[in-house]
């Protein structure tokens, strides 16, 4: 055996699992079940990544060496990040919302895209399936009952998501104003009938629309026209050079007029959130 190698976790093939007397074990494939250690918070960590139903931790490959003939399980896991609930005051908050991030709050939280490349992914490989048998054959209704699943799996991750991003900010704030740039990543392939919107920032817009009405939280959206990425949020003028499409990849930037270094996204949340105080008629913080 080599003394290093690495297993792609592929369905589930990589997990935490119990063996027959009820003690954790790595399940790696080929090797079976392998007797591990490791701190508390690190095998609650791997124990959420094998459930399938916690869609919040995911093993995306182990790596195995051998060394002092000893042998170590280095996993590489992904872990999304839903902020805790902060202690005190409620926030009075400005969301950025769409584009490489879900979206940056004016306090700074960056919320991260979901990543769905396998869901995705489980979706194109049953549709291909399908269109390779002819239609209401058994195994094309088996691919077609996969395919369903599928699609099941990739709202349910996204809709688990955002709810807990939703219930998060809402819990935590009084007032919450957002601005919808509306711009969408799209996957598309040609063995699917329709391209998959992977992230859906109108859904996670409206979502929290919805939930601060019936949790009394005043909600307020800024118009599209609003410049809020090219207002510097310090001095309040606009920074032309910061108009047109072709300037989105522009991620930073210093005001040509205060000078002061701006990140793109929080600089638009803070704008965000003094456009809607002004709205309601309160003064800018
Ligand atoms: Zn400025």
């Amino acid at each position: 055996m080599k003394s290093t190698f690495r297993i792609i976790n592929n369905n589930n093939n990589v997990r935490i699992t119990k063996d027959k007397n009820g003690y954790d074990k790595i399940k790696l494939a080929k090797l079976g079940l392998v007797k591990f250690k490791t701190s508390k918070e690190y095998r609650e960590l791997l124990c959420r990544g094998s459930d399938k139903n916690d869609s919040s931790v995911k093993i995306k490959h182990v790596t195995v060496k051998r060394q002092h003939g000893k042998y170590y399980a280095v996993f590489n896991v992904e872990y999304i990040y839903v902020p805790e609930n902060i202690i005190g005051p409620l926030m009075q908050v400005g969301i950025d919302i769409g584009c490489t991030k879900l979206a940056v709050l004016s306090n700074g939280t960056e919320i991260p895209n979901l990543d769905l490349e396998n869901e995705t992914d489980n979706i194109i490989r049953h549709q291909k399936t399908m269109s390779h048998h002819q239609k209401g054959s058994i195994r094309y209704l088996e691919a077609q009952r996969l395919y369903n699943k599928a699609w099941e799996k990739f709202l349910n991750k996204r809709k688990d998501y955002y709810n807990k991003l939703v219930n998060y900010i809402v819990k935590n704030s009084s007032f919450v104003v957002v601005q919808n740039e509306n711009i969408i990543a799209w996957k598309s392939n040609k063995y699917l009938s329709h391209s998959i919107q992977l992230n859906a920032p109108r859904d996670f817009m409206d979502r929290l629309e919805k939930k601060c009405q019936q949790e009394g939280v005043k909600f307020i959206k800024v118009p599209r026209v609003f410049p809020s990425t090219q207002k510097c949020s310090k001095c309040q003028k606009i920074n032309e050079n910061l108009k047109g499409i072709e300037n989105l990849g522009i991620r930073d930037w210093d005001c040509p007029y205060c000078h002061t270094h701006h990140d793109r996204d929080l600089n638009a949340a803070i704008n965000i959130l003094n456009k809607g105080l002004e709205i309601v008629g309160t003064t800018v913080q």
